[in-house]
């Protein structure tokens, strides 16, 4: 099970990276993002997202984010350009239950020590979207790639040009 804690969301700022957190937190293996606040229109707009291509993932908004932490069945690994370079850290947590932990804005400095671990993705300051994507790739082995989203209604079929898409009728139709 992987799940992404996205700190420090300001709606008015961040709604549009928060989106991309959760859809790459998606598209790349996570089954859940937990919240920390409230974003109707973040909710909403992954909600379609899912509806139409397919899996599980939600997204749970939360106040009391360090309970979420204390609270994780499994191993916290906080991505901060401060950290342990995150391919030694991606090694020894590879195959727990595991709860990534993104800012936005200024991190608190108490998520430091919460952490079981504190991981950086270089030592320069990105993306979070940057690092988590970077994270799940090595964390999955690549292996999120070979996802099956159930329940999706659209899928591509990779080609080297143009768009081909099957959408829910067509594979009912046997297309
Ligand atoms: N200015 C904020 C601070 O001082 O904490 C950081 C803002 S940064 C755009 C947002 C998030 O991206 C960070 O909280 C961290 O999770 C992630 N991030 C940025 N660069 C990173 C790096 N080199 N390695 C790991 N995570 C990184």
């Amino acid at each position: 099970m992987i799940a992404v804690l996205r700190l420090g969301h300001r709606p008015e700022r961040d709604k549009r990276i928060t989106t991309h957190v959760a859809l790459v937190a998606r598209a790349m293996g996570a089954s859940l993002m937990y919240l920390v606040g409230e974003d109707r229109n973040v909710v909403e707009t992954i909600e379609k997202v899912t509806e139409n291509w397919g899996g599980d993932f939600r997204i749970i908004c939360v106040n009391d984010w360090k309970k979420v932490i204390k609270e994780w069945d499994g191993i916290t690994v906080h991505l901060t350009m401060y950290g342990e370079d995150f391919e030694e850290v991606v090694e020894r947590v590879r195959g727990n239950n595991v709860l990534i932990i993104i800012g936005a804005s200024k991190v608190p400095s108490e998520v430091y020590e919460l952490v079981d671990y504190n991981a950086s993705v270089g030592t320069q300051p990105h993306s979070e979207v940057a690092a988590l994507a970077l994270f799940l790739d090595r964390f999955t082995s690549g292996r999120w790639k070979k996802l099956d989203f159930k329940g999706a209604k659209i899928r591509i079929i990779p080609s080297p040009r143009g768009k081909r898409v099957v959408r829910d009728e067509d594979s009912r139709s046997g297309i």
